[in-house]
């Protein structure tokens, strides 16, 4: 027999009826994901979806790795079958768990049993086992109530499972259960955290990035669809898409005043990512934005530039320090490439003094010198797609 994986699920089970659309969900996204490591059988039972490879040759670590980053999963663990006795239970935890049972000084048993026919009860196999195993390394004492290692035996209708407790996973709701949103994604590190936070709690991401040649670069670009290289391991396969917004900000600085800019540029950003959330039928934007981070995000920027959607705009970031917000990337994986030295278009024609308390009326009034539709449409008639796979 081949040792599995146990995906436990979190928030998942509390969802009442929709509790089975959740699940297959869940399951198709982690078939998607372990694909690349052989073929695996995926099936589900009592809040836990097993994966089991199917033929010689899976990996079956990196199908571990990759289903540890699927949102939904809580909780996993490598575990290896055995058939249904207590002996062949314990040969199992002697041999899989050996290392660890080497190296723990206490432990104990948990016997869960799902297979109700099974002659023993839990406690008794869990007794049973738990002796034979302190024969077995007679250094190791009993602790049942804060052990160094937790033995667990799972009896279920085909096999019974040993595995070491399971480590935490990525939490959250399965992609795709939640709706799809547009993600403004630039090079910094604000807007990968907010995409990942998003995606967290089910959401598909569409990403937009705008990219002004040539005041930004090639490597600019490149860096962006790094990053969302980097998110694909956790939102899955990602779309995204690129507007060119020099025009847009050659127009601004050539009509608008200077403390103005980019508090309307930002206003550019919304709309287009509006024009592209309808296309595609996504229900909300996402961006990287933080209360008082810089002057485009005081509460009256943020005001202005929300103005010109009626989506919701979700910033998860909004209330969170830098420092949270570093860690945070640095556990996504995106925090490396975001510090890369390169331009963005926000920071291409920025104002000296930038307005921090912008008058809604004026910025209206300022703007209204601009050709808006026509801009929008062309930047949207130009925009390119790139898809990019885990
Ligand atoms: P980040 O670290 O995400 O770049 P930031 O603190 O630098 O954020 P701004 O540059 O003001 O803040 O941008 C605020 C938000 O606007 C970003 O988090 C992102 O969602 C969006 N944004 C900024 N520049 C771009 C861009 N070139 N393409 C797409 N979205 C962008
Ligand atoms: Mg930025």
């Amino acid at each position: 027999m081949h040792e599995i994986i146990l995906c436990k699920l979190g928030e998942v089970v509390l969802k009442g009826l929709n509790r089975h659309s959740f699940e297959a969900k869940l399951m198709s996204n982690i078939r998607r994901r372990v694909t690349p490591f052989g073929r695996f059988r995926i099936y589900s039972r009592q809040s836990t979806i097993y994966v089991e490879p199917v033929e010689e040759g899976c990996d079956i670590t990196a199908a571990y790795a990759a289903c540890r980053q699927v949102f939904g999963v809580i909780a996993i663990a490598r575990a290896m079958p055995c058939s249904k006795s207590v002996e062949a239970i314990l040969e199992n935890a002697r041999t899989y768990l050996g290392d660890a049972l080497r190296a723990a000084a206490s432990f104990k048993v948990e016997t869960r049993r799902a297979d109700k026919s099974f002659p023993m009860g839990s406690i008794q196999v869990s007794q049973w086992v738990g002796g034979a195993l302190q024969d077995a390394f007679p250094h190791l004492k009993v602790d049942v109530h804060h052990p160094e290692l937790t033995v667990y035996v799972e009896i279920r209708e085909d096999a019974a499972y040993v595995h070491a407790p399971p480590e935490s996973a990525a939490g959250g709701l399965p992609v795709g259960m939640g709706g799809h949103a547009v993600s403004l994604l630039s090079g910094g590190i604000d807007s990968p955290v907010a995409s990942y936070m998003i995606a967290k709690r089910g959401v598909q991401l569409e990403m937009v990035h705008f990219v002004s040649p040539p005041y930004t670069s090639q490597a600019a670009r490149d860096k962006v669809l790094q990053l969302a290289r980097e998110l694909t391991p956790w939102t899955g396969r990602l779309a995204v898409h690129i507007i060119p917004f020099t025009e847009i900000q050659e127009e601004i600085r050539r009509s608008c005043p200077e403390d103005h800019f980019t508090l309307i540029m930002r206003r550019f950003m919304m709309r287009l990512a509006d024009m592209l959330a309808r296309e595609l039928r996504c229900k909300a934007l996402v961006t990287g934005e933080n209360l008082g981070q810089v002057a485009s995000q005081t509460m009256d920027a943020l005001r202005v530039t929300g103005e010109v959607t009626d989506l919701p705009v979700l910033r998860p970031l909004i209330g969170m320090d830098k420092e949270e917000i570093v860690r945070l990337a640095r556990r996504v994986g995106t925090f490396d490439t975001s510090i890369l030295p390169y331009e963005d278009c926000c920071t291409v024609f920025t104002p000296r003094h930038p307005k921090t308390k912008p008058n809604p009326e004026e910025v209206r009034e300022i703007e209204s010198v601009l050709d808006v539709e026509g801009l929008c449409s062309r930047a949207m008639a130009s925009r390119e797609m790139i898809r990019i796979h885990p």
